[in-house]
């Protein structure tokens, strides 16, 4: 458990920080209501709780308290002594700390501990803070998001799991970080790895992409071009980059979006995935790219239906990812720097172990060559077979 950082509090008080770590913020504050939107925030370490929601849980905990005071909660003036007479310090919400380039987390658990806000939604915003955080976790089986890049515009998927994706929630707020022009935070987590602060980035466009939704229906996504920004304070976003956003934007509001329709196969999957239009300028494949990958990722899951591609593999893991689906990570055989193209013929669904053992185990180079044939054969069967 993380220790406050005030010093001495009463019994009570104590007794309510401990209910607020073991049940959750957004629990906590449910329990507690808040008075008011704008309230000032009280902060442990560098969690925050609403001063109001504090004070009620204090005053609930401590017996010695009237009916009176239970009243005088409306007046936050009053929640704030209270708190006082506690130990607690109040701070206005500008006392947040924003965590820095870098920052890593384990996981939205841990991130929710250090900064609250929502832990599962993939775009969010701290209490305090204005600055509107998004998060990429490549664990989340083929919903997963594309890449991140250094160098060249990326698309994150929006917000919303079921039926077509709406301008509310977070992709309101990334719209409105896109027509303010404000920076966002951009947090990674690589498959098996920690949530890290990977950068800031600029919202430069947005477009309509066919995607699948969590019951597994074909539906409209919106996905958000992002720009690595170096300095959150001194935005520079190359022109050609904006220009492509801006065109993107015009696309997209110009028209209706994709026609949907259910479950897309391997062979549409496959067509979206290495299908490149001569007439594409290179700014614009970069900007589809990362699209043109997942349809790639999609499309090697299907064709796996949830098993190790290896056929020497001994077990699938047990457990499943949140989704349902067969814990499965796809690899490039041929490797992309190799000149390995985003195709499913050239990449395969291995499980956690025979990633492994390809990568860096003994016999790594012949499972290699064996790998890049089984591609080749499970996706001309795919093919063949015209699903
Ligand atoms: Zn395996």
């Amino acid at each position: 458990m993380l220790e406050p950082t005030v010093g001495r509090l009463s019994q009570t008080a104590q007794l309510a920080v401990d209910e607020l770590y073991t049940s959750g913020l957004a629990q906590f504050a449910r329990q507690h209501k808040r008075q008011k939107a704008d309230d000032q925030l009280i902060r442990f370490g560098q969690m925050a709780v609403p001063l109001t929601s504090m004070a009620a849980a204090i005053i609930r905990l401590n017996t010695d308290i009237t009916a009176n005071a239970r009243t005088d909660l409306t007046a936050p003036i009053n929640a704030e002594r209270l708190l006082g007479e506690h130990g607690l310090d109040a701070h206005t919400a500008g006392g947040f700390q924003s965590p820095e380039v870098g920052d890593q987390f384990l996981s939205r658990t841990d991130v929710w501990r250090a900064y609250g806000g929502d832990r599962n939604a993939g775009i969010i915003r701290f209490p305090g803070d204005d600055v509107v955080n998004c998060f990429s976790d490549d664990d989340s089986g083929s919903y997963a998001d594309d890449e991140p890049s250094v160098f060249e515009p990326f698309g994150y998927r929006g917000e919303g799991l079921h039926g077509d994706q709406k301008f509310i929630r977070g992709n309101r707020r990334l719209e409105e970080a896109l027509q303010g022009g404000s920076v966002i935070r951009f947090w990674h987590r690589p498959l098996g790895g920690a949530f890290t602060f990977l950068y800031w980035c600029a919202v430069v466009g947005r477009r309509w992409d066919r995607g699948i939704d969590a019951d597994g229906r074909s539906r409209k996504e919106i996905v958000w071009i992002l720009h690595k920004v170096s300095d959150p304070l001194n935005v520079e976003v190359p022109e050609h980059v904006m220009e492509v956003g801006r065109a993107e934007i015009a696309n997209m509001n110009a028209g209706p979006g994709p026609e949907v329709k259910d479950s897309p196969s391997y062979l549409e999957l496959r067509h979206r995935a290495i299908d490149r239009d001569p007439n594409q300028s290179r700014h614009d494949y970069l900007v589809r790219r990362p699209i043109r990958s997942r349809a790639a990722r999609r499309a090697v899951l299907l064709r796996a239906q949830n098993k190790c591609e290896a056929p020497w593999c001994e077990g699938m893991p047990v457990d499943r990812l949140e989704s349902g689906e067969a814990i499965l990570e796809v690899d490039h055989v041929d490797g992309l720097a190799g000149g390995g193209d985003d195709s499913p013929s050239n990449m395969v669904a291995l499980c956690p172990n025979c990633h492994a053992s390809k990568t860096r185990g003994k016999y790594a180079k012949s499972w290699q060559r064996k790998l890049v044939e089984i591609a080749r054969r499970n996706d001309s069967a795919m093919m063949q077979s015209g699903k």
